[in-house]
Parts: structure tokens; sequence; C-alpha cells
């Protein structure tokens, strides 16, 4: 049996049976492999850490778009940064949003996802409504002149290209995005292992916006307990379960994790994690 060992924390490894290697190269900015696991079907990972897997893509897909969508509950433009194996942007298709910009700083994660993880992006790239752009995210929100109601930060973590989408700089730039209302939602990583990066999600977005927080998911390749998913806009997203409801409803979509219980559950933050933002 082969094994392919994730590279993400110094002390601690999960390790993955492997069937087959669909994919091994090297982009301009970091290593991309595609794995046939046994257990988690297809699987993407970006310099040696897991990016998303067939098996459990649709929690972390669906808490990161539906949740602030139905929120919001008039979402037109949606800004996607990162976000390279579509997943993100196949599930905000599902909404009659008019235009929706993902920004990625790599094509070959594009190109390599298309072929080998069509299960995760569907059509979604041959959508018109779709526009990808192949950029640093964080020149795009500094440079353009497009508002967005919603911003999605789908990034790999803190380290290598993805480091400055962490930054105080990047928030003050996506506000500035915003339509009135707006909001964005960030992956903030498993604070159980990776505190420091949740608390300085939180102080940062809490610097720049009127309201900001977290929402939680248990993503199982996201390994240490479950995720956090930092939010920050004009919108208390906290306050949103009530007015979301009736919309999920309408909307009845068929999704794998999302629904209104999850919703307002999913606000619900232990005590070491709200020692983590005060
Ligand atoms: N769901 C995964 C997670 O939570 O770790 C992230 C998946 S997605 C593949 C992450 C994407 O962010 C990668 O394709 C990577 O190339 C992209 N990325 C990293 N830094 C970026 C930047 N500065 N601008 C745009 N995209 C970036």
């Amino acid at each position: 049996m082969t094994w392919f060992a994730e590279t993400l924390y110094p002390n601690v490894r999960q390790s993955f049976a492997i069937e087959q290697v669909l994919y091994q190269g090297r982009s301009d900015f970091q290593d991309v492999t595609v794995f046939k696991t046994k257990d988690f079907g297809r699987m993407l990972v970006l310099d040696g850490v897991v990016q998303t897997t067939e098996r459990d893509e649709f929690v972390y897909h669906e808490m990161l778009t539906h949740l602030p969508l139905f929120a919001h509950g008039g979402v037109r433009r949606v800004l996607i940064i990162g976000g390279g194996d579509g997943g993100i942007l196949e599930e905000v298709l599902k909404h009659p949003v008019e235009r929706v910009v993902m920004v990625e700083i790599d094509a070959k994660v594009i190109e390599v996802s298309r072929e080998w993880l069509p299960t995760i992006c569907g059509r979604a790239f041959e959508d018109p409504r779709a526009e990808v752009v192949v950029a640093d995210g964080a020149e795009f929100v500094a440079e353009t002149t497009e508002r967005f109601d919603l911003i999605i930060v789908d990034s790999s973590d803190p380290i290598g290209p993805a480091e400055i989408l962490f930054a105080v700089p990047f928030y003050e730039n996506c506000r500035r995005c915003l339509n009135p209302g707006g909001a964005m939602v960030v992956q903030s990583g498993v604070p159980f292992l990776q505190g420091e990066e949740a608390a300085n999600t939180y102080r940062r977005l809490a610097q720049v916006y009127p309201h900001a927080g977290f929402y939680v998911a248990p993503v199982p390749t996201y390994y240490g307990g479950f995720m956090a998913l930092g939010w920050g806009g004009f919108l208390d997203l906290k306050a949103s379960a009530a007015a979301a409801a009736p919309r999920i409803a309408a909307a009845g979509l068929a999704l794998h994790y999302y629904n209104a219980a999850i919703h307002a559950g999913a606000f619900a933050l232990p005590e070491y994690l709200n020692a983590r933002i005060g």
C-alpha cells in the first residue's frame, strides 16, 4: 500500500492510502498533485497540503457560499479569491447571481482541476456568468473598480502565495470593493491546531469591518476539529439565521451539509475559540 502523509504541521501528520497518482507537476507557484485515494476519492494537494477531496468537499464549499448568500438575500455580484478547484464557483452559481469573478493566481490549478476533479467543479467554468482572472487576489482588489456584494476568500493556508491574503491591506481593499450591506468570508484554518491564525484573522477583520466573527464547520480532511470560517462586513452574519430560513426553504437547493438549522448553529462557538478572539 502506498501512503501520502500531509506535511501542513511540523509535529502532527495525517496519511492517506493512495491507489494512483493521477497528476503530479509544479507550476510557477507550487507543487500540484492529484491523488486517487482509497477512502476520499480524488484529492487535490498543493505543496504537500490537502486542499480538497471528492468525498468531503461539499461541507466546506456549501458553508463558505450558501450561508453568506442566504444571509444577505440579494447578492448579485460575487468575487472569489483563490478557489482554483472550482468548488466554490460551482456552489455560488446555484444562486441567481448576475456575475462571479474568480481571481486565482495559478492557472495550473484550474487546468488540473478541470481535467481531474470534474465532480467538484462540474460545469462551473463554462457558466457565462463566471469570469476567471488569473492574477494575485491581493493585487486585484487593490486595483479593481468593480464592486461586489460578497467576497469569498478560498485561499490556501497563509504560506507561500496565499500569505498576502491574510494581511490587513488585503482586507481593507476588499472592504473598498464591497457594496453597502456587503460581506466577506474567509477560510481561517482549524483553530485547535492553527489558533494564532484564527486570532489574527479575527483581529484584522474586526479592525476593518463594523461586524466580524467566525462560524464553524467540520471538514474531515482539515483535521484537528472544526474549521473556522471568518466573516466581516456591513451585514451582521451572526444575526442572519431568521432572515435566511425562508430564503433557504424557497430556494429548495439539494445540498448535503448546509441547511437552516446548520446556519443557526454554526455561529455557536466553544470557549477555547471565544478566548482566542476575546
Ligand atoms: N479549500 C482549500 C483550503 O481551505 O485550504 C483551498 C482550495 S483552493 C485550491 C486554494 C487556492 O488559492 C489555490 O488554488 C491557490 O493557487 C490559490 N491562491 C493562493 N494564493 C493566492 C493569491 N495570492 N491570489 C489568488 N489565489 C491564490
